[in-house]
């Protein structure tokens, strides 16, 4: 890897926090998106603090894999920890984002699964989008959580108990798009809610759906 590759990739992240913005998924300057640069242990993330109208490809910082800061001007993002804990822990993982979607955060202030009630999260999330513990931010805790939760689920999101959605994709582009999904279905479900009960769909076809969609279409 060499620095050029590097700097295409502060491009990249730097390009996916507009689709944060654009869906609406974060207000002010929360919310971050992170991607490993392969073959390295190494991350390029968004600086703390910065907003999101400045968050230019040299505004990105580059840390190691414990969250020490390797290139850049800025303080790396105050979930750096989180996002290296799941590098280190999951090696197939290319990408992490957090954001507090609003309806997504919703289902993780009550500490509610977003059920498997439409082919969309069968298909994105291969069942319930499940909930993590409640942790706190500064030490490990949170990427623990992350990964103690997504390790045994299909799904590429996990709502953080009392605070938000974090989800993995195999870049960061796979995992902006399951973060604007997550928010997506929450809306849907949440909808599908006030007015009656969701059905359910039965497991083998919430597992058919999930082959045929991570397959044939390929992620
Ligand atoms: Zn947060």
């Amino acid at each position: 890897m060499t620095a050029s590759a590097i700097s295409e990739l502060r491009r990249t992240v730097a390009d996916l926090h507009r689709e944060l913005t654009r869906y609406e998924l974060v207000i002010w300057t929360a919310g971050n998106v992170s991607a490993r640069v392969p073959g390295q242990d190494l991350m390029v993330i968004k600086p703390s603090g910065v907003s999101y109208d400045e968050l230019t490809p040299e505004a990105m910082v580059v840390t190691d894999l414990h969250g020490n800061l390797v290139e850049g001007d800025h303080s790396p993002s105050s979930d750096t920890a989180a996002h290296a804990y799941v590098y280190r822990h999951m090696p197939e993982v290319g990408g992490v984002v957090h954001t507090h979607s609003p309806y997504a955060t919703a289902w993780a202030a009550r500490g509610e699964p977003i059920p498997c009630v439409l082919t969309m999260i069968a298909d994105e999330f291969g069942g319930d989008v499940p909930v993590g513990p409640f942790a706190l931010i500064g030490d490990d805790s949170i990427g623990r959580g992350i990964v103690e939760t997504l390790s045994g689920s299909r799904s590429p999101a996990v709502l953080m108990r009392n605070h938000g959605p974090f989800t993995i994709g195999k870049d960061a582009r796979a995992a902006v798009k399951a973060a604007v999904m997550v928010e997506d279905v929450a809306r849907t479900v949440h909808f599908a809610h006030q007015l009656g009960t969701p059905k359910p769909i039965e497991q083998h076809h919430i597992d058919s759906l999930y082959a045929r969609y991570q397959n044939v279409y390929g992620q």
